[in-house]
């Protein structure tokens, strides 16, 4: 495949690659008996995967997008401005923690501005009809920053920010957010709690991170009670759940509300060997979640999809699950082989077990809910 014939845009900056959270030993700071160390959250992974992209030769055929830096205004659309300069002024002392497990180095408010403002230049390529569909591979993630509070690893919340920008710059009038990150989405479903127009959808591992969010009964309030569906799975979920999970209710929820803009928080650590997940997916499973995701972006607003990189700490794993996504997203394969596949598929993880279907039946009723309730006769979003 050809750069003239690929539709699908990529977005990278060797800066995201510089986010630097200092001395850690995985998701804790060292000191007493714990012995300093490394972030679970290394550089490494993804640039892993963008290395996988390049060595397989389809890295060379993606439409590069060149990530623009998110500017204050885009920025204060989801964060206080007490937390935008909170941000600033750690990165210009020499880094600390943005709030909640959410570390940052000299410099990385420029280096998260970039990133989100990477999800918002792959965007407006894609509404601009220069790519079909596009990956933002942005570092730092986004997913769970809240408001005024970075969390997990997350400085600012990426995805919602580019939401809102389609919503207000971009006038698209509704958005969905799929987020299929081993953990809850909860920066989203904050932020857009009680707005109707942007749908957010979480699938992840239940009770995980944060530990307190992420249920089924987490719908939304007000004018957008309705508008959030969580469905939380237990921990050991395999590609048979997840494609049970996807079919019976991301799918019907994302054709019931017919958004113009399909975004996903795109994370690998539900994948087998993660670090920081407890479940058993393969590429193969990520392949098949991009294909619904496109099969419904084609149905309901011409194909319009971007997907941005959240969580995914398997540096060895994630860059094969990474490059089924983005072979699908391009419509090809690239003739490499994922070795770690025969390994997953044999594990006797992917059937879907009693409790695995209550948690989907339970999440269910929800997207039954939203679909009697969006009015059949809502205008369809443009297409092109
Ligand atoms: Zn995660």
């Amino acid at each position: 495949m050809t750069q003239q014939q690929c539709r699908t845009g990529f977005v990278w900056h060797e800066t995201f690659m510089w986010h630097d959270q200092g001395s850690y030993a995985g998701v804790l700071p060292p000191g007493g008996y714990v012995q300093p160390g490394r972030h679970f959250d290394t550089a490494d992974t993804k640039r892993r995967f963008k290395n996988l992209l390049d060595a397989s030769g389809l890295g060379a055929a993606l439409r590069p997008i060149a990530p623009r830096a998110a500017t204050d205004e885009e920025l204060l659309r989801v964060h206080s401005r007490e937390y935008l300069q909170r941000v600033k002024d750690l990165s210009a002392a020499g880094g600390g923690d943005a709030g909640f497990f959410a570390p940052i180095g000299r410099g990385g408010f420029e280096i998260a501005a970039r990133a989100t403002g990477g999800v918002i230049s792959a965007v407006e390529a894609v509404v601009r009809g220069e790519v079909r569909n596009a990956y933002a591979l942005v570092r730092p993630a986004g997913h769970h920053a809240e408001p005024d509070l970075g969390k997990g690893f997350c400085i600012f919340g990426n995805v919602a920010i580019t939401a809102r920008h389609a919503r207000t710059a971009l006038a698209i009038e509704r958005v969905a957010i799929v987020d299929w990150d081993v953990h809850h989405g909860n920066g989203a479903q904050k932020i857009f709690w009680t707005d109707p127009t942007v749908l957010t959808i979480s699938v992840h591992q239940d009770r995980s991170f944060p530990p307190d969010s992420g249920f089924a009964h987490e719908i939304g309030a007000g004018a957008g009670a309705g508008y959030n569906i969580n469905i939380p799975l237990p921990a050991g979920c395999g590609h048979g759940t997840y494609v049970e999970a996807f079919s019976r209710c991301v799918l019907p929820a994302l054709r019931a509300f017919r958004p113009g803009l399909i975004l996903v928080s795109c994370g690998f650590d539900a994948g087998a060997m993660d670090p920081l997940g407890r479940m058993v997916l393969h590429s193969e499973t990520f392949r098949q979640l991009t294909a619904f995701m496109m099969e419904v972006a084609d149905e309901t607003c011409g194909g319009r999809l971007v997907l941005a990189h959240e969580g995914g700490y398997s540096e060895p794993m994630v860059p094969f699950l990474g490059l089924a996504v983005v072979e699908q997203l391009a419509g090809t394969r690239s003739g490499v082989e994922d070795p770690f596949l025969p390994i997953v598929a044999a594990d006797p993880a992917h059937a879907v077990l009693p409790h695995h279907e209550l948690a989907i039946a339970q999440a269910e009723i929800h997207v039954r809910r939203l679909a009697a309730s969006v009015s059949p006769t809502q205008p369809t979003s443009p297409s092109r």
